[in-house]
């Protein structure tokens, strides 16, 4: 009789290293959607074959490891298609180290179908995560039953103590342990969505909060010179002189409500490749009566190649550091856009021959409404960091008074869609 030995330890271990390892992916959001099925197939086949690898019961009439764990669990939380492919590996593979058996065939297929159906049954996406753990060790107790008896009906086999201890309790507890470690990580995961949800909600709050506040200011000023442009008998260069002021008042409130716009807005869904000479060409262009009429000379010495995310985004981001920087040139001077690729790296930089910052303002780049411009909203860079911090992108910045400002953005290349390594 076997009830612990080092093959059970061993099973255990290759079925919590694959969950461990999707949870990973997960976790770390380098996998998501379609992907995220396909790893489940990879990790839990190697779970598979690598359990069959150590059995632990071995007799001539049957041989016995976990394997059916890593099965089940990839029906439950892969679906039935993932489930599907599962039971091809157990099917390809069983036969492979054993020769091909039709008890463990109908067994196999008899398991996947109850479990298929059992879950539409309970509704099993719906179940709290305590009947999941429950729902699961009741399937899978009535799989090993339903085995067993299968087992008797087309083969001489017996069923006896040892039998119920190593089919039946053994991998039924495996199943609790297993089941309730699935439900822990997937609540870990669940909970860090929601906390981004809920931070971006606070900052939302306080900026609109404050938003309402700031678009005050200029709107009291644009009434105050309507109210002005009402006198009659108005000198026709103080009437331009309001207009002015009042437009340019006007200007301020549609900055901060496009700037807070940006960043209210939903996440887009759509993530691409984005061909960065293509977009810094385009932002370049785009800048270029701000630039012109700043007297600012554009520089550009832009390598290709495409990294991942979302165009307008990216654009939205690299535009705000673009405008800083021609705008930290009032009385002229270089903007230079160099972008490098090395490393698997995609460097970005943006400089200028302008104002500069101290060591004290470089620390609170990022931080809303922090401006030292009269009119300055304090939002720009705000979206830019959080734009690019989505992308995986990391900023360094490097500042002199009265000598210039780079700012420095790298990126993970797109490997697939390189387009050096077409
Ligand atoms: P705004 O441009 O409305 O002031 P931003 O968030 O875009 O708000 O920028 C915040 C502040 O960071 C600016 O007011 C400025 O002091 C500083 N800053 C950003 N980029 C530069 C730059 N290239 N050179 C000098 N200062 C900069
Ligand atoms: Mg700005």
């Amino acid at each position: 009789m076997i009830i612990f030995n080092q093959d059970v330890i061993n099973n255990f271990f290759y079925i919590i290293l694959s969950i461990f390892l999707i949870f990973f992916l997960v976790e770390k959001k380098w996998i998501h959607g379609w992907y995220t099925r396909m790893a489940t197939f990879v990790s839990l086949s190697m779970a598979i074959i690598l359990c069959m690898l150590s059995p632990i019961y071995n007799n001539p009439y049957c041989v016995h490891d976990l394997r059916m764990i890593p099965f089940v669990l990839g029906i439950m939380y892969g679906g039935p298609y993932t489930g599907l492919a599962l039971l091809a590996v157990l099917l390809g593979f069983r036969t492979m180290i054993y020769s091909w058996s039709i008890v463990a065939f109908v067994i196999y297929v008899v398991i996947y179908l109850f479990t298929v159906i059992g879950m539409k049954w309970f509704h099993f996406q719906r179940l709290s995560s305590r009947n999941k753990i429950i729902f699961s060790v009741g399937i899978f107790t009535f799989h090993s039953i339903v085995a067993a008896l299968i087992a008797k009906a087309m083969t001489i086999f017996v069923i006896d103590e040892s039998y119920l201890i190593n089919f039946i309790l053994l991998p039924s507890c495996g199943m609790l342990i297993l089941t309730y470690i699935c439900e822990t990580l997937l609540k870990q995961i669940q909970i860090k969505q929601a906390l981004v949800k809920i931070e971006k909600m606070e900052v939302l709050a306080q900026l609109a909060a404050s938003i309402s506040h700031e678009v005050k200011n200029p709107l009291t000023v644009i009434k105050g010179f309507l109210r002005l442009l009402q006198q009659e008998n108005l000198p026709v260069g103080k009437k331009e002189q309001y207009l002015t002021i009042a437009s340019s008042e006007l200007n301020r409130a549609e900055d901060i409500i496009n700037d807070y716009l940006t960043f209210a807005r939903p996440d887009p869904e759509q993530v691409e490749t984005i061909f960065i000479s293509e977009q810094l060409q385009k932002l370049a262009d785009m800048v270029e009566p701000l630039s012109n009429q700043q007297s600012v000379v554009v520089h550009k010495d832009i390598q290709d190649s495409g990294i991942v995310g979302n165009t307008r985004n990216f654009q939205q981001a690299f535009l705000n550091i673009i405008k800083n920087a021609i705008e930290a040139m009032p009385k002229g001077g270089t903007l230079t856009i160099l972008s490098k690729v090395q490393k698997g790296n995609v460097s970005i930089t943006i400089s200028d021959t302008g104002v500069g910052m101290t060591p004290m303002q470089q620390a609170r780049l990022g931080e809303p409404y922090f401006s030292t411009k009269e009119k300055g909203t304090g939002l720009g860079l705000m979206v830019s960091y959080r734009i690019i911090e989505a992308m995986r992108g990391i900023i360094t910045v490097e500042s002199r008074i009265g000598k210039g400002t780079s700012f420095q953005i790298v990126f993970p290349v797109d490997h697939v869609k390189d387009p050096s390594s077409i």
